[in-house]
């Protein structure tokens, strides 16, 4: 902006069009931000247990802001609009206090930092410093021991509120009896986020946007649906606005696509897996998915509500629940229906686990494990565009198995 003043002064001429280019900036959009982004070119970490330093490489200054999280201990730091092109490897080293760090999109034009750190702590310096002498800008955090008391007590005086929010509010608004039912796909992770990788390096992340891409666009081109997706490219999203997302168009139905990862078994677990939300977990593989699946919001540095709140929220929707989980499990059988007997199911059985975006009380929803990122062949075809292709297909007919049933007058 300072550059842009400079010539309005220097060129009276310009000033028309560039008063042009400014109106059509604002109101502020994302593209408006992504023309000129900071890149962080690297980070390290420096001093011991005592006082933890973390140190990123800026192309320049900018504006940050720093918070603690706890259960689990982090530092976040928030930032308008930063490049991550950092070398591989980056945030996997340990020093000090600090166990591991990750970065990424939180929203668009949102970029994050997220610090592990392995006990109570307080953030004693944040500061952004100038470039000067041929060394970049510098994102400096230090962080020093505290106890559980005096963290907790910070903790309370330092949130800011609105640290979860990743994009407007939209309005509810009341169904049209006679519109197209709302299908809501939400591709899993994104961001900051990758979810699970494969040892070539393949991000489950990048593998369910691309096949919800493919799905989208065939459950439209039915013409009997009206299909959202929760994230169109990669961003992040936690997974309570996923499930509010679903509530706010309306869905009446949500399916939640991923894809697993069990480097215990790598040559022996594949294929697709249907998942519902249980109160109680089915098996301990779907309890340690579950798991692994709701700690993408711990991952992403956003502060989970305390239990109490869930638990209260529970019993008062509890009743519509039982219903919706009725129709869940029809649409998880639906689909299990479509896969079997094509080599493409891990097990027949539907399995359940408390997975948090599958908590609409209202929306029918699922979870799709699409493969495993772990087998060497099911990555192959995790990638495949046909193969996503036959996969979309199948998927769009237990979709419409799923509403047809309904249609047949089934009291779902
Ligand atoms: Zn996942």
């Amino acid at each position: 902006m300072r550059h842009l003043r400079a010539l309005i002064l220097v060129t009276p001429a310009w000033i028309a069009a560039l008063a042009l280019l400014l109106a059509s900036a604002t109101p502020f959009h994302p593209a408006a931000a992504e023309s000129n982004p900071a890149i962080a070119k690297d980070a390290r970490l420096a001093g011991d247990s005592e006082r933890t330093r973390f140190i990123a490489d800026l192309s320049r200054k900018v504006e940050v802001r720093t918070f603690a999280l706890g259960n689990p201990y982090r530092v976040i730091v928030d930032a308008a609009d930063v490049s991550f092109q950092m070398p591989a490897g980056v945030g996997k080293e340990q020093r000090g206090l600090i166990t591991a760090y990750r970065y990424g999109l939180f929203a668009p034009g949102k970029s994050r930092i997220v610090i592990d750190v392995s006990g109570p702590f307080l953030i004693d310096k944040a500061f952004v410093l100038e470039p000067r002498d041929n060394q970049p800008a510098r994102l400096v955090i230090d962080l020093v021991p505290t106890d559980e008391k005096t963290f907790l007590a910070k903790l309370e005086e330092s949130k800011p509120q609105d640290a979860n929010e990743t994009a407007p509010p939209l309005p509810t608004h009341a169904p049209d009896p006679n519109a197209k039912p709302v299908v809501v796909l939400d591709p899993g992770h994104g961001g900051i986020d990758p979810g699970a990788k494969s040892p070539s390096g393949v991000a489950e992340k990048e593998v369910v946007l691309a096949f919800s891409k493919i799905l989208k666009t065939k459950l439209e081109a039915t013409g009997r649906y009206e299909v959202h997706m929760t994230r169109e490219d990669d961003t992040f999203l936690p997974l309570r606005e996923r499930v509010a997302f679903a509530q706010k168009r309306g869905a009446r139905l949500f399916l939640s696509i991923h894809a697993d990862y069990f480097p215990d078994k790598p040559e022996i677990a594949r294929g697709a897996t249907v998942y519902l939300l249980s109160e109680d977990a089915s098996d301990e593989e779907a309890k340690a998915l579950a798991a692994k699946e709701n700690f993408s919001d711990v991952i992403a540095g956003v502060a989970l509500p305390n239990d109490s709140d869930e638990v209260l929220a529970n019993i008062l929707i509890d009743l519509t629940q039982r219903e919706t989980q009725n129709r869940s499990a029809v649409f998880g059988r639906s689909i299990v229906g479509e896969l079997a007997g094509k080599g493409n199911l891990h097990t027949k059985k539907l399995r359940g686990a408390g997975f948090r975006v599958l908590k609409a009380p209202d929306v029918p929803s699922v979870l799709l494990e699409l493969g495993f990122l772990s087998h060497p062949e099911d990555e192959k075809r995790l990638v495949s565009d046909p193969w996503r292709e036959r996969m979309a297909g199948s998927v769009v007919k237990a979709i419409d198995n799923y509403f047809a049933k309904k249609l047949a007058g089934n009291p779902f």
